[in-house]
């Protein structure tokens, strides 16, 4: 065979592997990319930690969301929001893989976003006055929200959500659950998350959650919220 064709077709085959491997089977969910640096929440979050929490965890999660929906194509068009929602019309067979990781999925890409470097963001007015109209002031939403995160038992998860009505309200879940699934009626948006799990601040706080919350609130990405929250 002519070596320029034998070439052209061993190209042409790598590719339809490629376009396998990424686009299809494993490809519906695809890890996001930080909208930072690693290292960009030092000192307050090692990069270690953002590495291995991003490339490692999320990664995984995503991972092993693709594969439970491997052999069910009927879902391959569902964004992961959907998925959650509708958690109990999925077969029996897959419900607690798609609640375990794509909840993680969700809730790891909803922590990436409402992060940012230290300093490069302040609490908008409208955010700072709804704060303060729902908990008293600033202080007493940092205590409350802190008070939920050292509080959850195990790994968890600590939500600030919105209500439609403009309510804002803590809550916490446990492992990767959220709001969406139907397990918990906890109305409204999330515009603020926090991993409590100890695979986001062992490597650096070790057994101290609670140090680890208090310098959460150095790298809130505020203009975020105040997006999230429509402030
Ligand atoms: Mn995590």
């Amino acid at each position: 065979m002519n070596r320029l064709v034998k070439n052209a077709i061993i190209a042409l085959y790598s590719l339809i592997l490629m376009a396998l491997s990424t686009g299809f089977a494993f490809g519906q969910h695809k890890l996001p990319e930080l909208p930072y640096k690693y290292n960009a929440l030092e000192p307050y979050i090692d990069s270690t930690t953002m590495l291995i929490h991003h490339t490692g965890h999320h990664q995984a999660y995503v991972n092993n969301l693709n594969k439970a929906l491997e052999q069910y194509p009927q879902y391959h068009s569902w964004s992961v929001d959907e998925l959650l929602l509708k958690l109990n019309s999925l077969p029996e067979e897959i419900q607690t893989a798609v609640r375990n990781n794509g909840g993680g999925h969700y809730n790891h890409t909803l922590f990436w976003e409402i992060m940012g470097p230290a300093g490069s963001s302040t609490m908008s007015p409208a955010l700072e006055s709804a704060i303060i109209q729902y908990f008293g002031s600033i202080d007493r939403f940092k205590e409350e929200f802190e008070k939920a995160a050292v509080g959850r038992f195990g790994s968890g998860w600590v939500w600030l959500l919105k209500k439609e009505n403009g309510t804002l309200y803590i809550e916490s879940t446990p492992n990767q659950d959220n709001m969406l699934m139907p397990y918990y009626k906890l109305e409204g948006t999330p515009i603020l998350a926090l991993d409590v799990w100890e695979h986001a601040y062992y490597l650096k706080y070790q057994s101290k959650r609670g140090g680890y919350v208090k310098a959460f609130w150095n790298v809130v990405n505020w203009n975020k919220v105040a997006e999230l929250g429509g402030y």
